[in-house]
């Protein structure tokens, strides 16, 4: 594969005013906790924070990319970013890579990760023509790691303090090799964090030098409240220009990075347009895929007036549509439960009574259902409250979050610094 970095925004500088880039936010869940980040924003190592994005299925994503590359015809990269890690969301993550590659032969793909679950994806990555992966690496050395990370969830084990910071570093150099072995334009973020790694720097530039990367992103730590680190001040500019112009012995620099939202849509340091919100708004609100005809909501419910029960509990499922006339919810049907037993079956069943249904709405919810019903293409939403507000909510594209059971909270990147418990 030849290296295509001329369209490409974000590491050409000379066209940044012409050609703009995509975001598509697939990934929520995270698979480590940096001490600075909150996950109530998106992650923070490629990302802005405090701009919570929507979160799309793939489906979705590529039915935002179509509308989007209308309204911005401009666009020559589509990214994934977050609002977690992309690895930590691969299904997601591969499947959308593979539907733009698909649907956009001539697309330049681009994927920023914390590179703990990099490794795997790295052949197919390059198979796929993703031309640039940017991981963030904030130490090589791991007692600096250290403090930095509060804990890796790996191949679903915990680790914290020392072990965690050296197999996130190990990986994160492994994976930076093979994207070389493998031809891929690597980009490695720092960030500056005053007081904890900033006189590291130049190590891990001169060590990410040697494995092979191409540009360093050096970028200011962003003081972030309710965060182990929150109280460390944020690196004046000229900490980073010298940083800077250290690192820069060993690599080129990157100094126009706008610390994009992931679900940034256009030219960098423009906003989003209003048109361009509204259809991602639109693409949330769909179907997990939008080709299918799924008017509906359903709902477990013990009496029919809230949001009260467990899917395994309920016996029947209400399902409500949106009168078009007046904007409101109206119950359309009530459907019998799948009989309990049976297993997996038991959610198959479940998942072909409710095949008009884009969304169900419970209290509460096991991992196994969850995942069938969500491959039949309907969204499992952990919530309390009024049915109606929750359902007109879902069908115009309201934020809920304060609907959500916690559990919910987590999986989709808000309100909450990290357990390790893990998301979702
Ligand atoms: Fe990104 Fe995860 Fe780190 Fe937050 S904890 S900055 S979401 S990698
Ligand atoms: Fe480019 Fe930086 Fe924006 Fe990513 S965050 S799209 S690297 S400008």
């Amino acid at each position: 594969m030849t290296l295509n970095i001329n369209n490409h925004p974000c590491f050409n500088d000379s066209s940044r005013h012409n050609f703009g880039r995509i975001h598509l936010p697939v990934a929520p869940k995270c698979n480590i906790q940096c001490n600075y980040c909150n996950r109530k924003f998106d992650c923070m190592n490629e990302n802005r924070p405090g701009v919570t994005s929507k979160v799309l299925s793939p489906r979705q994503a590529l039915y935002y990319l179509q509308h989007a590359m209308d309204i911005a015809p401009n666009i020559s990269v589509v990214g994934i970013a977050g609002p977690g890690d992309p690895f930590a969301n691969p299904d997601e993550t591969m499947q959308t890579l593979r539907l733009v590659r698909e649907h956009y032969p001539d697309m330049l793909l681009c994927v920023a990760t914390n590179g703990l679950d990099l490794m795997p994806w790295i052949d197919e990555l390059a198979e796929l023509q993703v031309s640039h992966v940017t991981i963030t690496i904030n130490a090589i050395d791991p007692d600096i790691g250290a403090e930095i990370y509060a804990w890796v969830r790996h191949k679903k084990k915990m680790y914290r303090d020392i072990e965690a910071a050296k197999l996130l570093i190990g990986n994160q150099l492994e994976a930076l090799k093979r994207l070389k072995e493998v031809g891929v334009t690597a980009k490695v973020n720092t960030i500056i964090l005053p007081g904890i790694n900033d006189r590291h720097v130049v190590d891990v530039a001169r060590k990410v030098s040697e494995l092979g990367a191409d540009i360093l992103n050096c970028l200011p730590y962003y003081q972030t409240t309710e965060t182990v680190f929150e109280n460390i001040p944020e690196p004046s500019p000229v900490l980073i220009a010298d940083i800077q112009k250290a690192t820069a012995e060993f690599l080129p620099q990157m100094k126009h990075c706008a610390r994009c939202r992931a679900d940034a849509a256009g030219i960098i340091g423009e906003h989003n347009t209003e048109e361009m919100m509204q259809k991602l708004t639109e693409a949330a609100n769909m179907p997990k895929n939008p080709e299918e005809h799924r008017p509906y909501i359903a709902v477990s419910s013990m009496e029919g007036a809230l949001i009260n029960q467990h899917l395994g509990e309920a016996d029947r499922f209400l399902v409500y549509g949106l009168d078009p006339e007046t904007g409101t919810s109206r119950l359309v049907d009530s459907r019998p439960a799948p009989l309990p037993g049976g297993g997996q079956q038991r959610w198959e069943a479940l998942a072909r009574a409710l095949h008009d249904c884009r969304t169900l709405l419970v209290n509460g919810a096991g991992d196994s259902p969850t995942k069938v019903l969500n491959a039949h293409g309907i969204d499992v939403l952990v919530m309390e409250g009024i049915i109606e507000e929750a359902v007109e909510g879902i069908f115009t594209g309201k934020d809920l979050k304060h609907l959500m059971r916690s559990s919910q909270i987590h999986a989709c990147g808000t309100g909450c610094t990290g357990t390790g418990g893990g998301c979702g």
